[in-house]
């Protein structure tokens, strides 16, 4: 049987394992024991206390897609984790462990690279490879919840990969994710971030799921935006905030815009000022800004705002009525933002 006729056991709901349990001729009750090893991160082989038969079975039936942890690097300033994934295929993705003092945030990937081309990210340089399934993207929480031996509360899909751009596969794995019996993670704790893809943000507004919106604006007009962001083109900025104000209104949601600060590109008072008026434009209820100085990749030319002038940005904001704040950077020492690691294994 090859690994894409085998079924994937990690993508099953409790009921829907028992099911496949019973068709598959065992115990209903050994659905249990099986669901709670997978979601402690344990293979076939460690699920000791199921007969050897059908541990066979199981291996032979059936796919276990849970990341392999192939390199680890944590941050001596904050004691982020960032972790660079192995899947079953042999392609790489990353996640990122971070603490905060409400509980411990991972930051998945959604797809194995990117297909939307923005100019100073590193998760784009090779385009997309493949989507991720629901398990693959639900595996990177339980691999590295049992390597950190923690429980892990909060998600953001701010990993490689645009979310939106996998939609029936990240939709399945929300709805894996907020299951009683497995990891019990609260839509109001998951946040998932988006370049802009219009008509599939509208698409998620009517799913009615508590998640909050992260939206990548990263500029105010569209020329500047579409100089970075080729999304842009597609999905221009006027479209993009009436779809987030609809967001908005439809969820009862906030949603928060991310501003990436590019020296020289969008980081002027000029791009504050007409960044708030725009928003205040569109956007008919409170929104939050995240600005984030650049962290500069490799093989870009961009550089990041200095600290200072991300703070002079952000009071321009305030002063305009938007809330804003600065990002803290975490794991600075180990470039925790994503992308950069697989592209070292490439
Ligand atoms: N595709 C989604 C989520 C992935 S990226 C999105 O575009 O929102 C998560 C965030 O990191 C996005 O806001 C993205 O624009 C930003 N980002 C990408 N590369 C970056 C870099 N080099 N420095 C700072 N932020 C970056």
């Amino acid at each position: 049987m090859t690994d894409t006729e085998k079924t994937d056991i990690l993508s099953l709901t409790l009921p829907e394992l028992r099911e496949k349990i019973i068709s598959f001729g065992f115990p209903a009750y050994r659905a249990k024991q099986i669901f709670d090893w997978m979601y402690k991160g344990k293979t076939f082989r460690d699920m000791t206390n199921l007969p050897a038969g059908l541990r066979t079975f199981l291996e032979e039936n059936t796919s276990l897609s849970l990341p392999v942890i192939d390199k680890k690097l944590v941050s001596a300033v904050d004691g982020t984790v960032k972790y660079l994934l192995r899947l079953s295929d042999g392609n790489y993705i990353e996640s990122v462990l971070m603490k905060y003092k409400y509980g411990f945030t991972i930051c998945v990937s959604s797809q194995c690279g990117c297909r939307m081309g923005c100019r100073f990210c590193a998760s784009t340089i090779g385009g997309k490879v493949r989507d991720l399934t629901p398990s693959e993207i639900l595996g990177q929480i339980i691999t590295v919840s049992a390597d950190c031996n923690n429980r892990i509360s909060h998600v953001v899909m701010m990993g490689i990969g645009e979310p939106l751009d996998n939609y029936d596969n990240v939709i399945s794995f929300l709805k894996l994710v907020n299951l009683p019996d497995g990891l019990n993670i609260g839509y109001r704790n998951i946040s998932l971030s988006t370049c802009g893809i219009v008509p599939n943000i509208l698409r998620l507004a009517s799913e009615k799921l508590p998640i909050t919106l992260s939206v990548s604006l990263h500029a105010s007009d569209d020329q500047t935006r579409s100089a970075i962001m080729p999304v842009n083109n597609k999905y221009p900025i006027p479209e993009l905030l009436t779809a987030c104000n609809s967001y908005q209104t439809e969820t009862g949601r906030r949603i928060s815009f991310e501003y990436t600060l590019i020296f020289g590109k969008n980081d002027s008072r000029a791009d504050a000022e007409r960044l708030a008026a725009v928003l205040k434009k569109y956007m008919k209820k409170t929104v939050h800004v995240n600005l984030i100085p650049l962290n500069p990749v490799s093989e870009r030319e961009f550089k990041g705002s200095s600290r200072t002038s991300a703070e002079a940005f952000c009071r321009i904001l305030v002063n305009n009525g938007v809330n804003a704040t600065v990002r803290r950077t975490l794991g600075p020492d180990i470039n925790a933002s994503c992308g950069q690691l697989r592209r070292s294994v490439k």
